[in-house]
């Protein structure tokens, strides 16, 4: 198999990350709209008995009723419903994550937009590591404080790194595609 492409990001040498769940609560799981693919959708909905039973009463209801994405657009594509504050699949943890973990791979049914957190991919291709004050970053979790952890993010990120050169290397092409086969 060809091997995969190394990726640089931008901010490396200086990133520092410590993801601490369950400490923080899934706080990056709040109001989390991820923008879903196509491939991704047609994966989540094949799949959707198997997370519903999981799942939170009233997002498990709303799903049932209308749906996990909403008309709301990011990037193109539709984002991920929310329900009481949290993105529909949050339940102490993510249930696509959890899932996905109990056959063998954790990112098989997230939105690449979550897998690769707090990696971000730019419109131009080009990755950093979301931090606090880097790209006008916004959003205030404190784990994108950089002051809050020594670790650095590309060794605490490897598997989101890893996912991340999957994705560039063209592995997780279904995600983009009309049609998902597995
Ligand atoms: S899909 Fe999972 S990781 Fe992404 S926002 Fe929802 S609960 Fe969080």
């Amino acid at each position: 198999m060809k091997e995969l492409p190394q990726i640089e990001i931008e901010n490396a040498s200086k990133a520092t990350f410590d993801c601490v769940f369950p400490t923080c609560g899934g706080a990056c799981c709040k109001q989390g709209r991820p923008p879903v693919e196509p491939g991704e959708r047609e994966r989540i909905a094949r799949h959707l008995k198997k997370f519903l039973p999981h799942m939170r009463e009233k997002a498990r209801k709303l799903v049932e009723r209308s749906g996990f994405v909403t008309k709301r657009v990011k990037s193109g594509q539709p984002m991920m419903a929310v329900s009481e504050g949290w993105c529909v699949f949050e339940n102490q943890g993510c249930v696509l994550h959890k899932v996905g973990a109990l056959e063998g791979d954790r990112f098989k049914y997230k939105p690449w937009y979550c897998a690769v957190f707090p990696l971000e991919r730019e419109a131009k291709g080009k990755w950093y590591v979301r931090q606090w004050k880097v790209k006008g970053e916004g959003w205030d979790l404190f784990c994108l404080n950089p002051k809050e952890s020594k670790k650095k993010a590309l060794e605490s990120c490897a598997g989101e790194l890893e996912f991340a050169r999957r994705f560039d290397g063209g592995r997780e092409g279904w995600r983009k595609s009309e049609v998902d086969l597995v």
